[in-house]
């Protein structure tokens, strides 16, 4: 692994800034590194190393001319391929948009290429970002770099794969019950779910708009932080944006202290059903920050042992509504049925049957049934009672602490092929943990709290909506605080793959 690819993002900033390095340097060694790996990783959909390496250019050229640069400027990332890129294949994950190039430009792209980070390309990601392995992508699963064997979470599971393979510095995921927390935990890498309506959803294919929302992705919480702020902001464009001004991210994670921060672990999300070794290391994780100073309290949530069954009635009623779109008609696949008349209904048909996988088709089914007449408001309507019980529980919790604390996952890294990967039910319940915050739409960050049988565990933290610096607040000085504990998870990593 040459030593550029091995830099964090906020350091090849640094080494940008200084001329020791260009942004052409630093992009063509990532690239390279991804044509070294990606057989065995699969994080790509798509590689544009042309387009990179044109931004990468472009900036090198505004950098010697001394025009004023974004701090992240020349810097490359990776998007999921959920991000709609004008010109560039978006295909989703799923063979019903694999040659549909996009016509027009999402609010995130056009705020990564206006700050001049190249985009080395689109990561894979279950199909509609439905799934937590990326075993439900069209173009194939995608790898743990820790472990080949096992899989890298989803559904952003390329984009956390990218950042642990170090093909990436940073990558942009989206979470709508865990996607970007869950492939960070098992991954050692930092994922963030931030408020909803924070980071525009525009341009960002449709899964379940109510709990949708992007997230920044690094292998540290600063270079998270950064990239946060980049992305986030009001967009007319999207009309659930926030309003708020946002920003001071990066400097609460590098500034802050735990002395004093009140850590508020959910009791219902601290134990049962959980592996072993995950329930050691988050204790351990606990014990290191009360000994840098927080205070650590239990609090009761109790309506979110039922998170889970109103988020799988929500989320497939809003999805069986998004994805009608995918008639055959507008745009992507059109397949026309082998006999019979040729009719709206039988194109419909055929597309669907030949374009959506699986788990696609068992929630739009599952959805349709939720919302239909006679059913929706035993099913539909008692699910959005859940959820503003949830929002309440979350509300009373915050009262008594800064942050809550959990697991980020039950488990480490599946393994392929094992008996739960293989089972939707036991999957949906290994989403325990992430879904409560998408429902009420607060923020999230999964960070690393070191290794379970040599695979690493995430520790989640939640902050009030609209309150996301509180994330950095706490996960800035735990990183800091756990890595001089048990040092830097990513680095066993490192030492690995460098060994190969
Ligand atoms: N794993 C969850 C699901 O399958 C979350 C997916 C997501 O956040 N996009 O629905």
């Amino acid at each position: 692994m040459t030593e550029l690819t091995n830099k964090s993002a906020l350091e090849l900033a640094a080494g940008l800034k200084s001329g020791e390095f260009s942004s052409v340097e630093v992009t063509q060694s990532h690239l390279d590194r991804i044509s070294a790996t990606d057989d065995d990783f699969n994080s790509f959909i798509t590689v544009t190393d042309e387009l990179a390496l044109e931004t990468a250019k472009a900036v090198d050229a505004k950098r010697s001319a001394g025009e004023d640069l974004h701090a992240l400027a020349g810097v490359p990332v990776a998007l999921k391929d959920l991000v709609v890129t004008e010109g560039v294949a978006t295909t989703a994950g799923s063979k019903m948009l694999e040659n549909w190039v996009p016509p027009y430009e999402s609010t995130v792209h056009n705020k990564v290429k206006a700050a001049g980070l190249p985009v080395l390309g689109k990561t894979n990601l279950d199909e509609f970002a439905m799934g937590s392995t990326t075993e439900h992508s069209a173009f194939g699963n995608t790898r743990n770099p820790w472990n080949l064997e096992h899989v890298p979470g989803g559904s952003s599971g390329g984009a956390a794969a990218a950042l642990a393979g170090f093909q990436a510095p940073l990558s942009v995921g989206t979470d709508t019950g865990g996607s970007v927390r869950q492939p960070a935990a098992f991954t050692g890498t930092v994922g963030v779910k931030p408020t909803y309506g924070s980071i525009s959803r525009f341009g960002i294919i449709a899964m379940a708009s109510s709990l949708d929302q992007v997230g920044p992705m690094g292998r540290n919480v600063a270079d998270a932080a950064a990239l946060h702020e980049l992305l986030a902001g009001h967009d007319p464009l999207d009309s659930t944006s926030l309003p708020d001004e946002v920003g001071g991210f990066l400097k609460a994670a590098q500034t802050s202290d735990l002395k004093g921060k009140k850590l508020g672990v959910i009791k219902q999300l601290a134990g049962e059903g959980y592996q072993d070794g995950v329930r050691t290391a988050f204790t351990a994780a606990l014990e290191t920050a009360a000994a840098a100073g927080a205070e650590i309290v239990e609090v009761d949530c109790p309506s979110i042992s039922y998170a889970l069954d109103a988020y799988y009635l929500i989320m497939p009623s809003e999805v069986s509504s998004n994805l009608a779109r995918y008639d055959g008609m507008r745009y992507g696949l059109r397949v026309e049925p082998e006999s019979g008349p040729v009719t709206a209904e039988t194109v419909m048909s055929a597309t669907r049957a030949a374009g959506f996988g699986d788990e696609v088709k068992r929630r739009i089914i599952l959805g349709t049934y939720a919302l239909s007449a006679g059913y929706y408001d035993a099913y539909y309507g008692s699910a959005q009672k859940i959820r503003t019980l949830v929002q309440n529980d979350f509300a009373k919790a915050f009262a008594a602490c800064d942050v809550l604390v959990s697991p980020t996952t039950p488990t480490t890294a599946l393994k392929f092929g094992a008996e739960k990967a293989a089972d939707p039910m036991a999957l949906y319940l290994g989403d325990v943990a992430t879904i409560p915050a998408n429902l009420a739409g607060i923020p999230g960050l999964s960070l690393p709290a070191g290794l379970a049988d040599g695979l690493p565990v995430g520790f989640q933290i939640l902050a009030p909506a609209r309150e996301d610096i509180k994330l950095y607040e706490v996960a800035g000085p735990l990183e800091a605080a756990l890595e001089s504990a048990g040092g830097r998870v990513l680095d066993t990593l490192a030492e690995g793959l460098n060994a190969k």
